[in-house]
C-alpha cells in the first residue's frame, strides 16, 4: 500500500504543517475541516463520474462496514426494507470488523464471530480453478452468471447489493476476464442491485489507471471503498465514495445517518492524502504504470512461466499472482490441505526474503504488489531473484 514509496519528505512536511495549523476537529454536527473538504473535491474529480460525495473513515474495513450500513439504509429509505440481502464472493477480503469480515468470503473469519445476517457468497471468477480450459470470454459470462443465479434464487426484490473487488487481492490476485464486469453491470442494472466496488487495493494507480473500475470498464458504481493508496499508508485514512443516487436519497429522505467515527476526515490524514495525490499527479505515476512499468512487469514475469513449479503467471498493472504447483504437467497442488499448503508456501516467502525480495504467499499463489515507483531495473532484479527463490523452493519440495 506504500504506492509512492517510502521516505517522501513532502509528506512529512504536510503532516507538520497540518498539525501546526489544525491538528483535529470533528466531522459531526455539520462540521468539517479544510483538508477534508479539499480532499473530497479532489476525490470527486479523480474517481469515475457520478461519485461526488465522500464519507470518510479510517480503514478499509470501516469503509466497507459503512457501505453495508448505507446500502441497507438506502433501501429502507426507498421503502424497501426487505431488499437487504448482500451478495459477496468466496475468497473476497473486505476487512476485519464484524461486518467487513462477514462480507469477506473467508470461512475461518466467519467461524470467529464475523457474522451478519443476510450475506450470501458466490464463486469468484478464478479461471485457473474453475475454467482453466475455457475461452476467457466464455468464462467471464459463466462467472457473471453465478451472480444472476444467486439473485434469482433469493429474489431480486430481496437483493440489496453486490460487493466486489475488481481484482481479488488477499484472495490471491484473482484477475477477472475482461468481460466479467460488463456482464455483472448488466445483471445489477436489470435487477436494481447496487454495485459496491472495493478499490482498497486496486485504487490509486495499482492497475495502471487511477481506479481499476476504469481498467475493467465498471461505470455504474453506487459506492466505492478507498483506503491504502489514498495516503500511500503514511497515515490511516479511508473514504467511501457515494453516488449521486444514494446521496440524494439520504439528503432528501434520510434525516440523520447515525454513523461516523471520531477520526472521520481527520485533517492530518486528509492533508497527507492531498499531498500524496499531488505527488502522484506531478510525477505521472499512474501513466508510468499503465504505459511503461506495468506492461514491462507483465512481460518480465511471464518469463517465469517456464519454471517447473509455475502453473500460471497473471498480472494487471503492478499487481500479479504466480500459481505454484508441485508438477506443472500434472498440476499436482502443493497440498490439498489448505493449512498445510499455507505452511509450506511460507517457506517460499522465506526463500524470497533470503534473496532480498518481499512476496506474499496466499495459499499456493504468490502475490506481488510493488510500489508504483518501481523502475525497470528493479523489476529485473525482482524477477531474477524470484527465479532463484523458485529454484530453491522446487528443490525444497523434492526433499
Ligand atoms: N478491502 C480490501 C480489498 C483489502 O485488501 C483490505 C485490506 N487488505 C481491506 C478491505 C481492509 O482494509 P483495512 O485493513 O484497512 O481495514
Amino acid at each position: 500500500c506504500v504506492n509512492i514509496g517510502y521516505g517522501r519528505k513532502e509528506i512529512g512536511q504536510a503532516v507538520v504543517d497540518q498539525i501546526n495549523t489544525l491538528s483535529y476537529f470533528n466531522s459531526f454536527f455539520k462540521a468539517s475541516n479544510k483538508p477534508a473538504i479539499q480532499l473530497a473535491e479532489k476525490l470527486a474529480e479523480i474517481t469515475p463520474s457520478g461519485l461526488n460525495h465522500v464519507f470518510y473513515a479510517n480503514s478499509g474495513s470501516e469503509a466497507n462496514d459503512t457501505a453495508l450500513r448505507m446500502v441497507r439504509q438506502f433501501w429502507a429509505l426507498e421503502g424497501k426494507p426487505e431488499k437487504n440481502v448482500i451478495i459477496s464472493r468466496e475468497m473476497a477480503y473486505h476487512g476485519s470488523t464484524v461486518a467487513a469480515g462477514a462480507l469477506s468470503g473467508m470461512p475461518p473469519m466467519h467461524e470467529q464471530a464475523a457474522v451478519v445476517d443476510n450475506i450470501e457468497h458466490i464463486q469468484c471468477p478464478y479461471k485457473f480453478a474453475y475454467g482453466r480450459d475455457m475461452d476467457e470470454e466464455e468464462f467471464g459470462v459463466l462467472a457473471a452468471g453465478w451472480l444472476q443465479e444467486k439473485i434469482m434464487e433469493i429474489g431480486a426484490d430481496r437483493v440489496a447489493a453486490f460487493f466486489v473487488e475488481p481484482i481479488q487481492g488477499a484472495g490471491g490476485a484473482k484477475i477477472p476476464p475482461k468481460n466479467y464486469f460488463v456482464e455483472v453491470q448488466k445483471i445489477c442494472t436489470e435487477n436494481d442491485v447496487l454495485l459496491v466496488v472495493d478499490e482498497v487495493i486496486c485504487g490509486f494507480g495499482r492497475t495502471g489507471n487511477w481506479f481499476a473500475s476504469e481498467t475493467f470498464g465498471i461505470e455504474k458504481i453506487d459506492l466505492m471503498c478507498l483506503a491504502k493508496g489514498i495516503t500511500s499508508a503514511y497515515t490511516p485514512l479511508s473514504a467511501l465514495m457515494v453516488s449521486d443516487r444514494i446521496a440524494n436519497t439520504f439528503i432528501e429522505k434520510g434525516g440523520e445517518f447515525f454513523h461516523g467515527f471520531t477520526y472521520s476526515g481527520h485533517p492530518v490524514s486528509c492533508a497527507v492524502a492531498l499531498e500524496n495525490i499531488r505527488i502522484m499527479e506531478d510525477e505521472g505515476m499512474v501513466k508510468q504504470v499503465g504505459e511503461d512499468t506495468g506492461p514491462y512487469f507483465a512481460d518480465q514475469l511471464a518469463t517465469l512461466a517456464d519454471h517447473e513449479i509455475v502453473a500460471e503467471v497473471r498480472s494487471c498493472g503492478l499487481l500479479a499472482g504466480i500459481e505454484l504447483v508441485r508438477d506443472k504437467e500434472t498440476l499436482e497442488p502443493i497440498s490439498e490441505d489448505m493449512d498445510e499448503c499455507d505452511e509450506i508456501c511460507e517457506v517460499f516467502r522465506d526463500f524470497c526474503l533470503n534473496h532480498g525480495i518481499i512476496t506474499r504467499p496466499i495459499h499456493s499463489t504468490v502475490m506481488l504488489t510493488p510500489p508504483l515507483i518501481i523502475s525497470r531495473a528493479e523489476i529485473d532484479f525482482l524477477v531474477k531473484k524470484l527465479r532463484l527463490a523458485l529454484d530453491d523452493f522446487a528443490n525444497f519440495l523434492k526433499q
